[in-house]
């Protein structure tokens, strides 16, 4: 997969995706990474992006040639890329849009920065996503999270294949992870559930499963109704939302 950025800071990039599981995807050929500079689209000596906005009001706009100069000229090099903008008015971005993504062969990540971009430009979007409800000086932060989210996704990325299938959200449950827990067995007291040391497999899978469905009906029961539960484990889902089984 190729996945490219477009931005005013194109720097912001690498020395996160440089580093560790990121580095490593990249050095091993499961993804190439480039970085554009939107300036190089510029025509004027101060290679200005951004203007005022029409009809008058706070800050400034990130003007419409730049941008769609800069997508004229990265999309006619290679295949067409699927072209994902960012803004807090876009779709909440979730792991149902990274396993989308992942299969793409080429994703180009527009980020914008001032007061936002000029509405024009929206038509050049195949996905217009928001990472949450707050909003953030500009786009890089939120191309890296999708960036990250989809390499992850990638054959390879990982040192271990299934342990992207198990996470939360992954379309194999739609539930969140159950918990985990590491050596030593006992620390400051907190010790661990008994079955997990019991190397009977049957009953961890059991366990985290059950797990798995009381954090979700706990923490997030929107998702429980797109997961996929017996009549058994609804039942057990509505206790936890009674409370009936509350600590
Ligand atoms: N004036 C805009 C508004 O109120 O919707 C906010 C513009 S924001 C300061 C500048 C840029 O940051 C946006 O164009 C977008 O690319 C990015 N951005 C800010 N918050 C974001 C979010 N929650 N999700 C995705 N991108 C975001």
């Amino acid at each position: 997969m190729l996945i490219e950025a477009l931005s005013v800071i194109p720097e912001i990039f690498s020395p996160y995706l440089d580093a560790s599981i990121m580095g490593r995807a990249q050095k091993s050929g499961v993804f190439e990474f480039a970085a554009h500079d939107l300036r190089n689209w510029t025509h004027d000596r101060h290679r200005t992006v951004d203007d005022a906005p029409f009809g008058g009001g706070p800050g400034m706009l990130m003007k419409p040639a730049p941008i769609f100069e800069a997508l004229d000229d990265i999309c006619s090099r290679g295949p067409m890329p699927h072209v994902v903008f960012f803004s807090p008015c876009g779709a909440r971005f979730d792991q149902r849009h990274a396993e989308r993504l992942a299969t793409k062969e080429r994703i180009l990540c527009v980020c914008g920065r001032y007061e936002g971009i000029d509405e024009r430009v929206y038509t050049l979007a195949d996905d217009v996503f928001s990472i949450g409800d707050y909003v953030l000086t500009g786009g890089e932060l939120a191309a890296l999270v999708l960036i990250d989210s989809v390499v992850r996704l990638l054959p390879g990325a990982l040192g271990d294949e299934a342990s992207s299938v198990d996470e939360s959200f992954s379309l194999e449950s739609g539930l969140l992870e159950y918990a985990q827990y590491t050596r030593p067995s006992e620390y400051r007291g907190m010790g661990v559930p008994e079955v997990l040391l019991s190397g009977d497999h049957g009953r961890v899978d059991e366990w985290r499963r059950r797990n798995a469905i009381e954090r979700t009906a706990r923490w997030r029961p929107d998702l429980l109704d797109q997961a996929d539960l017996d009549s058994d484990e609804w039942a057990f889902a509505r206790s936890i939302l009674r409370g009936e089984l509350s600590d």
